[in-house]
């Protein structure tokens, strides 16, 4: 029987999926990622090699066996293993289950190429959930959301009506998506969690101290129920 899964956000944070592919996956030549990271990095990069989200699970194996097996070239049942871990990753709801043609599909958001290699260009495997997310707000503009409160808050910065910006080569204005409450503080990923700032503000809202980041937070939140 062939089986169908399609990812899922991880940990209700889609943005550490795209995250993944920039982990180093070894450190003085040891694996430092366990069974279930590598395998859901795989998945990852497969779809992006393949440029789909949907995948068979048969190519999958074929194109990352070698892969696995440099990651444990101990283990004497590669194939065995990576069906097992598909299985845990369907198992923690990061894949799920669609149904039997033998087909995965990954969902969620798209990773773009020119995003990528922005991404590559830093790293952020040892970052603390919340400067992560702010490398990846700060990183990863191309999506729905991203453009969605471009749209709905224009391109000034929202925080006591800043006018820090400058022109792109597009003319269109630099500005920079910001979710008020981070998603790793169990904030939305929705319109109302979501804000407009200059690249100085952004900053604050991330790295601030806790009283200056309170502030902002409840000035953001009023400015934006304002405008929806
Ligand atoms: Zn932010
Ligand atoms: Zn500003």
């Amino acid at each position: 029987m062939k089986f169908v899964f399609s990812i899922k956000k991880a940990e209700g944070y889609q943005d550490f999926i795209l995250l993944e592919s920039v982990f180093s996956e070894f450190v003085f030549g040891r694996p430092v990622m366990n069974w279930k990271d590598f395998t859901r990095r795989n998945v990852v990069d497969f779809c992006n090699q393949i440029g789909s989200r949907t995948f068979c699970l048969k190519d999958f194996i074929k194109a990352k066996i070698d892969a696995f097996q440099h990651f444990k070239p101990n283990n004497n049942h590669i194939e065995a293993k990576i069906r097992q871990q598909l299985q845990v990753l369907r198992d923690t709801g990061i894949i799920s289950f669609l149904d039997n043609s033998g087909h995965y599909t990954l969902r969620g958001i798209d990773l773009l190429e020119p995003e990528k290699k922005e991404l590559q260009s830093i790293d952020v495997s040892g970052e603390i959930p919340e400067r992560r997310e702010y490398l990846v707000e700060t990183y990863v503009r191309n999506i729905t959301w991203a453009k969605k409160a471009r749209e709905i808050f224009g391109e000034y910065c929202l925080y006591r009506k800043c006018r820090n910006t400058f022109l792109k080569d597009d003319g269109t204005r630099y500005i920079e998506v910001h979710h008020i409450i981070p998603l790793c503080n169990g904030g939305e990923d929705g319109i109302w969690n979501m804000s407009v700032l200059c690249a100085h503000h952004h900053r604050m809202a991330h790295f601030s101290d806790a009283k200056t980041r309170i502030t902002m937070e409840n000035y953001l939140l009023k400015e934006v129920e304002q405008r929806l």
